[in-house]
């Protein structure tokens, strides 16, 4: 019988899931909206939901499916399935997740921060294969990290490494989600960005039409990328500085910014960092898009030996 994975990617605002040949080859994916489910439970049932329309819809059965990847955006322990928290939905604490999902459908649950799972897929078939020691960091609404150590997720003494977007890159400043203050991701999230654009512009303006006027050489454009660069580059720069890796990946919705982002932090990375790992370290676009997560799902239910 031919086996199958399926993937989720649980968002703040989107659930992705994906269904994945054994060789993690894409062969049909559904995204839903989950901003209307304001509970903790409305979410799961989604999830349920999903995974059940996803195996009708292929006309597959149960035993197609060799096991589930499930992402999550935030520290989650991926041998027990326990959720920690997630800092951008609010009323999930210490949830048991793969107790809840096992008792209600009978398939392999693997749990992973969706971070990690975006960076693994990376590279392993993305814009990062090939090399060995590095970074992912996702831009968005929250800053995700993932790290790989020798080929490996690092995932920390209680799987809650790689949380790159928390770094605290001042001694005072606004406290953040995560408990702390002043993280990078005040200062270079989704939301900031676009209030400095408001104040900059004095209207309402989107991501997109931000990184348009870069791109045409608006130059108040140009420096709230500059800024975002600068900032993110002297983060970085410090984990350059422990980690000493081959390459940083960067994805998420405001890596679309592009060259400017990019050159940015490239230069910042190059000046802030000690000589030896900032003239290593390549950092590169991810390539694997919005699909990252499910992809990255996919590889973790394999390794975990699922098929
Ligand atoms: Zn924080």
């Amino acid at each position: 019988m031919t086996k199958y994975i399926i993937s989720i990617d649980l968002g703040g605002t989107n659930l992705r899931i994906g269904l994945f040949d054994q060789k993690i080859k894409l062969k049909d994916k559904l995204s839903l909206n989950t901003k209307r489910f304001a509970s903790k439970w409305g979410l799961i049932q989604s999830i349920i939901d999903s995974i059940k329309l996803i195996i009708k819809k292929n006309k597959l059965s149960n035993d197609n499916i060799s096991g589930v990847g499930v992402g999550l955006p935030g520290p989650t322990d991926y041998a027990s399935g326990i959720v920690y928290f997630f800092p951008n939905i609010p009323g999930w604490r210490n949830v048991n997740l793969k107790k809840i999902l096992t008792s209600k459908l009978n398939f392999k649950f693997y749990f992973e921060n969706d971070a990690n799972l975006m960076t693994l897929a990376e590279y392993k078939i993305g814009a990062a294969a090939g090399y060995k020691n590095g970074m992912g960091i996702t831009l968005g609404t929250g800053v995700g990290g993932g790290v790989i150590i020798n080929g490996e997720l690092f995932r920390g003494s209680k799987f809650a490494a790689g949380e790159i977007g928390h770094l605290p890159i001042n001694e005072k400043g606004p406290s953040c989600n995560c408990g702390g203050r002043a993280c990078i991701e005040i200062y270079v999230g989704n939301q900031r960005i676009l209030n400095k654009a408001k104040r900059v512009f004095k209207k309402e303006i989107s991501l997109e039409d931000l990184s348009r006027f870069a791109a045409r050489g608006n130059l108040k454009a140009v420096k709230i990328w500059r800024d975002v660069g600068e900032r993110l580059g002297i983060a970085l720069a410090g984990a350059v500085n422990l980690l000493n890796p081959d390459f940083i990946v960067v994805g998420g919705g405001v890596s679309r910014a592009g060259k400017i982002l990019f050159d940015t932090l490239r230069r910042t990375v190059k000046k802030r960092a000690m000589i030896v790992q900032g003239n290593h370290v390549k950092i590169i676009k991810a390539k694997l898009g919005v699909d990252a997560g499910i992809i990255g799902a996919a590889i973790l239910v394999k390794q975990r030996g699922a098929i």
